[in-house]
């Protein structure tokens, strides 16, 4: 079985850049990433926004790019092995870790989880159905196949701004449809929106049906808009937020606030339980964004590297 120092869960910038660190410090580091079927490529969820803007260092460069970046950076050293393996089972041994992914084990002095989130799902009839048949969560990835196109983004989030202007770089309309009083984007972002024609606010409304045939064709409001509560379009893109990745460290007894988001202490990253390590999304930080999960991911390297030697 393959032994490591430090083995991280997710392939995102959290993990590649506790990868960097981790090696730097001179730990035989892993970093698994789920990278086939529906799961993020290496570099996570950043790779599903256009331009990042807020990254300090650069003053605006494409998601894809940043991961990249990122990768390059963790693969520059020897100590660092990155595979495209999806964890499927953590057990603690004594002061050890198995990890057992669908090719292999490995077997950790530490490890760190940087599991990231999934896109949360509209919970509403025909949303499943339609699924990739006109319902989509990643404008990046999908707003191509709606060129010219009536579309709607359903949240109000600062994502769900941006996903708005993907959209309506190649769609002929973009609604945005959001339960609340106002969206809540970045005051840049919302900006951008405003400034756009394509784009139009429906508020105060929520989506209580998806329809169509073989595609998606319409949404049902829960009350009228412009005098009618169906809304024909081809696209509908979900962004109502994420569910973390956390369900791993569960049967380890890592304590997880009621988002199931893993708890960390602030100043370390470090669990409850001794060895394990936790940054990025799947914690229970509040402000979520790369340079946070970053920042942690290489503070939780530093962590496991004092554990270490504190275990020898
Ligand atoms: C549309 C959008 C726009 C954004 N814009 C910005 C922005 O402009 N600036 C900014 O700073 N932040 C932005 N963010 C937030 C930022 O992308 C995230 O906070 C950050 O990328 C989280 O990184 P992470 O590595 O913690 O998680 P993720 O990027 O989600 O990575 C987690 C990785 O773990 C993998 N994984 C999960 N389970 C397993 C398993 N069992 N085994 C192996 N691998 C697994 C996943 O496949 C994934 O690759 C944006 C987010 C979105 C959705």
């Amino acid at each position: 079985m393959e032994k490591y120092d430090f083995l991280i869960l997710g392939a995102g910038g959290t993990g590649l850049a506790a990868a960097m660190y981790g090696a730097r410090l001179g730990m035989k580091t892993l970093v698994l990433g789920a990278t086939h079927g529906s799961e993020l490529p290496i570099g996570g969820v950043i790779t599903t926004t256009s331009y990042v803007e807020n990254y300090p260092g650069f003053k605006k460069i494409l998601g894809f790019d940043l991961a990249k970046n990122l990768e390059e950076h963790a693969r520059e050293y020897d100590l660092v092995t990155i595979k495209n393996e999806k964890a499927t089972e953590v057990k603690k041994l004594d002061n050890l870790f198995i990890i057992k992914t669908e090719k292999g084990e490995y077997e950790a002095k530490s490890i760190l989880f940087a599991t990231g989130t999934k896109w949360r799902k509209l919970e509403v009839p025909g949303s499943l159905e339609f699924e990739n048949k006109g319902v989509n969560y990643c404008a990046l990835c999908d707003a191509p196949l709606f060129k010219d196109k009536i579309t709607a983004i359903v949240g109000g989030s600062d994502s769900a701004g941006k996903d708005a202007l993907i959209l309506a770089e190649h769609a002929k309309k973009v609604y945005i449809i959001y339960r609340g009083e106002q969206i809540h984007p970045e005051p840049i972002t919302l900006k951008d929106i405003e400034k756009n024609d394509k784009i139009e606010i429906i508020n105060n409304t929520n989506v209580v049906e998806v329809k169509g045939e073989k595609l998606l064709n319409s949404v049902i409001f829960d009350k009228e808009y412009n005098g009618n509560k169906e809304l024909e379009l081809s696209g509908l893109f979900i962004a109502i937020g994420h569910l973390v990745l956390s369900d791993l460290a569960e049967p380890l007894d890592v304590k997880m606030n009621e988002k199931k988001e893993i708890i960390i202490d602030h100043k370390t990253s470090e669990t409850n339980v001794p060895g394990i390590y936790a940054a990025g999304d799947v914690t229970d930080k509040q402000f979520k964004q790369l340079i946070t999960g970053v920042a942690d991911g290489c503070t939780a390297a530093y962590s496991a590297f004092e554990y270490l030697q504190q275990n020898k």
